[in-house]
């Protein structure tokens, strides 16, 4: 059956299928383009993103904001999401039901975006998409795999990168390889030269 974006929206907006409806200010949907190559799958929403009903505006988001912009990709190129829709309290991890609830919802987006690439921020998002409990971030981090058709590349999770600043260029070259992969499937031009990496640290949370 086919859905419209419009609707997906309401359905997100009106969703209390789980314990977490009760305390979000918002659903926090996606920022970026409704269809795009790239997606960007984090765990969930934090306080800030709760507060905007956007995913990925703290400081983690700006991190990532910075690499992508520095790696010329623009919004039309990238759809950002989470595997649950709404902020756990105390920005504790979701639950394995939360998740699997809220996947169902990130499946009708997975269809309606129709990326080529999709992008695992984290270990949590990782192991919450997949279901893959025993993997190593150390292992599975800046390798691609497929399955059903896309193109899936686990990586470090922003926040963890400012906790963490000399593994900054890790995740940089992930997202550069998120560039590679894209020319390489035609969803994006090449740039005319190798961007440097950026070293401006991101304010405000
Ligand atoms: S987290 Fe997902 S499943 Fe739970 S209430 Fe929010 S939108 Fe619904």
């Amino acid at each position: 059956m086919k859905i419209s974006w419009n609707d997906f929206v309401e359905e997100c907006r009106n969703c209390q299928a789980c314990p977490l409806s009760k305390t979000r200010k918002n659903v926090v949907i996606y920022r970026g383009s409704v269809v795009a190559p790239i997606m960007f799958v984090g765990e969930g929403p934090g306080a800030n993103e709760d507060e905007q009903g956007l995913p990925f505006v703290g400081q983690a988001g700006q991190l990532l904001q910075l690499l992508l912009d520095a790696q010329g990709f623009s919004m039309e190129d990238f759809h950002i999401a989470n595997v649950v829709k709404c902020r756990p309290p105390e920005n504790r991890v979701p639950t394995e039901a939360e998740a699997k609830t809220c996947k169902v919802l990130l499946g009708k987006q997975i269809l309606i975006s129709k990326p080529k690439i999709i992008v695992l921020l984290g270990k949590t998002a990782y192991t919450l998409f997949t279901g893959d409990k025993m993997a190593k971030m150390t292992e599975i981090r800046g390798k691609f795999f497929e399955k059903n058709g896309y193109y899936i590349l686990p990586t470090f999770h922003p926040a963890y990168i400012l906790r963490n600043n000399n593994e900054r260029i890790k995740l940089w070259k992930d997202i550069a390889l998120v560039r590679e992969k894209a020319e390489e499937l035609g969803l994006m031009k090449p740039l005319p030269s190798a961007p440097d990496m950026p070293t401006a640290r991101p304010s405000g949370k």
